[in-house]
Parts: C-alpha cells; structure tokens; sequence
C-alpha cells in the first residue's frame, strides 16, 4: 500500500512541540478509540521528552464498549501514564481531563504553580472538537470575560489549569501494514494515498471474524462469516445496488459505501484492534 509521507508537516511539529515542552507538565495524546494503537504516534514520547501522558480514547462512542477498558487498563499500567475514554457527546469532559492531569504531575497545581497542559493527535481524531468543547464549557461558567476565559494562548480550564489552544498536530506514524489500513478505515489519511478497495476489503476481513454479526444485520447478508471477502464486498454492492451495468458489481462504490458506514457508526460500534492484536502485529515483524 502507498503510503504518503509528510516531512515538512513532521517539521513543524516537532518544531511547535520543542518550543513549547519546557513549558509543558503533562502531554495529553488524543487517541481514536477505535484504532488505539495505529492512531498513535510512538515518537510523541521522544518528542516531548517523556514527560507524564495522558491517553484520552476519543470518539468512544463509535468504538466497542466492551473493548475500550481493556485498552483504557493497557495504557493504565505503563508508567506516568493514565488513560481516560471521552466522546464528542459529553458535555463536561473538563473535570475528568483535570483530575487525570492531576494524578499525572501531582507537583504542580496553586496559582504558583499552575498545571499546563498540551493536547496532541494526529489529523480528524477529534482534537478542535475537545479543545472547543473545554472553552465552551468555561466560557459558560465565566461568563465570556475576554482575559478570563483566556490567557495569551492558552485556555484556563480552572485557576490553577491552563491548556494550550492549538494543539499538536501529529503524523499519523504507520508502523505496521495493518494499521495503515485500520487508519485509511478511519479516515485518518487522505483519500488520494489508498486504495479505497483493497482498504475496504481488509476492513470487511476484519469484520467477517469479529463482527460477523453487524454486518449480516446491516447489509442483510447472511453468513457473511462464510463468505470470501471479494464475494462479501460483492453481495454488499449488490444489495446496495452498486451495479455497472450487465449486473457487474461496483466495487469502488460498494468499498466507498463499507467504510462509509463504519467512520459513521452505521454498522454499529466497533474497534479495530486490541492490545494483544496490536502487539502481535509489532511482534510479527512487518514493521514498514
Ligand atoms: P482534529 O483534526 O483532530 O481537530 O479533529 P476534529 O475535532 O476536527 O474532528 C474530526 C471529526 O470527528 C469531526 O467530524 C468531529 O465532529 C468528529 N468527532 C470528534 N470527536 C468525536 C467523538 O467523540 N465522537 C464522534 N462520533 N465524532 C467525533
């Protein structure tokens, strides 16, 4: 698979992160909670040099509720890290936010030493979303004061609490085959850089073994399980009536319609990796 490189865009963030990391007590990265590993950046550690990080599983409510915990527990019991799952439809995340960072860097706090945080994440995880959201919510307690709700740059989430409000920018960092499509699934990387197909055809793979069931009830296809993915992403364009003409299958708009409804949440809720799969597929040696 292609895979598109961006050193300049790499560039600048290193350069934003540099500047900005003497400054900085506790790195919050923003994962897509349904892709926990591949929508992380491994070198965000070395970048922001190793300082506490807080894993905040976004967009949890379009990921598997039964396996956000055991990500939530994995990131949990590695050092000076806590893990927390949010969505878009909460409408107070400031308070957990707060209380993780605390934990984190239990140092800082008083307005002496203020807690400064900074969130980062690569491109559509949801990070103006959240930063919108925590401005939104203090701007409702402060009452719009300009100076209050923000200070230079940065955002005052509590007296003592002050969040960057341009966040860092990752690259999504493909490390292994299967999280260059889990990303492409999810809509992380721009369109021109895959093969809407072949990324449609490893997302049904996936589906037909662990979901088996959302798909039969979606595209009303029965033993999906059973099926080859070629002739599963075939019957989906047919039931969708994707046709060319002479009842040939289009299979660019079936693939379209696949991954369309699962960036969406139509299929249901599903995650795309767990901890165990994620390290198999690291131990396995296909590193990119
Ligand atoms: P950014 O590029 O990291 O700043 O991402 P955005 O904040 O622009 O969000 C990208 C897309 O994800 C937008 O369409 C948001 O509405 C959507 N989004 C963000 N957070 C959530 C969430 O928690 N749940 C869902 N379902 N969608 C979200």
């Amino acid at each position: 698979m292609a895979i598109q490189w961006f050193p300049g865009h790499m560039h600048l963030t290193r350069k934003a992160i540099a500047e900005r990391v003497a400054e900085i007590d506790v790195v919050i990265e923003l994962l897509d909670a349904r892709l926990p590993g591949s929508s992380a950046n491994p070198m965000l550690a070395e970048l922001t040099g190793h300082k506490p990080g807080l894993k905040v599983l976004n967009k949890q409510d379009l990921a598997d509720p039964e396996r956000t915990p055991a990500w939530l527990a994995h990131y949990n019991a590695q050092p000076a890290t806590r893990a927390i799952g949010l969505d878009a439809s909460q409408a107070a995340p400031a308070r957990r936010l707060i209380d993780a960072c605390r934990e984190l860097a239990p140092q800082r706090g008083g307005l002496a030493k203020p807690m400064r945080v900074l969130i980062c994440g690569i491109p559509n995880v949801g990070k103006s979303t959240l930063i919108n959201t925590l401005v939104g919510t203090r701007k409702a307690r402060t009452g719009d004061e300009a100076g209050i709700t923000k200070l230079e740059q940065r955002i005052v989430l509590a007296d003592d609490f002050y969040l960057w409000d341009t966040p860092g920018v990752l690259w999504p960092r493909i490390i292994v085959a299967q999280s260059g499509y889990n990303l492409a699934a999810s809509g992380a990387i721009g369109r021109n850089a895959f093969d809407e197909e072949i990324v449609a055809l490893e997302l049904l793979g996936y589906l037909k073994r662990h979901y088996a069931g959302l798909l039969e009830a979606r595209f009303r296809i029965e033993g999906a399980a059973g099926l080859a993915d070629e002739a599963l992403l075939e019957a989906i364009g047919r039931q969708r009536g994707a046709l060319l003409g002479k009842g040939r299958v289009n299979l660019q708009k079936a693939a379209e319609i696949v991954m369309n409804e699962f960036r969406s949440g139509t299929l249901g809720r599903i995650t795309l990796e767990t901890p165990e799969e994620f390290a198999q597929w690291l131990a396995a040696g296909q590193l990119l």
